[in-house]
């Protein structure tokens, strides 16, 4: 099984390491022939505009949409989460629409610019994830069809709808590899 990381801008090498760290092998996606030998795919953490423009330059938004319609598993972090959303609240920058949710980018404003919770996700078990938070978007509305998998003061910060997995926070950075195990079983599931 091959993941790929969406390594055009961001925080791309510490997901890269986490793949690997969970046994499977991790591509770096910069080019649509890269994209065809993977199974699933992060998008990572940074700039979403930047991530976005690129994208768009490279064929990727297509090419991902296409991978994305036929099933395969893609888990968007952070940045990535707001390139998965069909409605990014006050701006019109480049998403692929995928996940029926809307989304406010940097939510916490600018004093709040990074922080850490103890957040507790119940489809990883007991034991809360460390969440760390950096210039965070939140979803500020799901469709009905849309599973809310964790939320911070009543906002919703992880959610899964189908084939498609996003968080606001970050989970590359504290060493605790339960979510990329969620997804890598996304994955699973899904070439099985
Ligand atoms: N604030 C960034 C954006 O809106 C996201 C921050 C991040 O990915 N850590 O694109």
């Amino acid at each position: 099984m091959k993941i790929g990381v969406l390594a055009l801008q961001g925080a791309f090498r510490e997901h890269r390491l986490m793949i690997e760290s969970c046994g499977q092998e991790a591509v770096e996606v910069r080019k649509t022939s890269e994209l065809d030998q993977v199974q699933g795919l992060i998008i990572p953490g940074g700039e979403s505009t930047t991530i976005g423009k690129l994208m768009c330059e490279f064929g990727l938004d297509k090419a991902i949409i296409k991978r994305a319609d036929e099933g395969m598993p893609i888990y968007g972090t952070c940045a990535g989460l707001i390139l998965l959303t069909k409605t990014i609240i006050g701006s019109n920058q480049y998403s692929m629409g995928l996940m029926d949710i809307e989304v406010q980018r940097n939510a916490f404003g600018r004093q709040v610019d990074s922080f850490e919770v103890d957040l507790p996700i119940p489809v990883l078990g007991y034991k809360p994830f460390r969440a760390v938070f950096i210039r965070a978007p939140l979803i500020e509305k799901v469709a009905p069809n849309v599973g809310i998998l964790a939320q911070y003061n009543g906002k919703i910060v992880f959610a899964r709808q189908g084939n498609f997995l996003a968080s606001s926070f970050h989970p590359e950075l504290t060493g605790d590899k339960r979510i990329h195990q969620y997804f890598l079983q996304m994955v699973k599931e899904n070439v099985n």
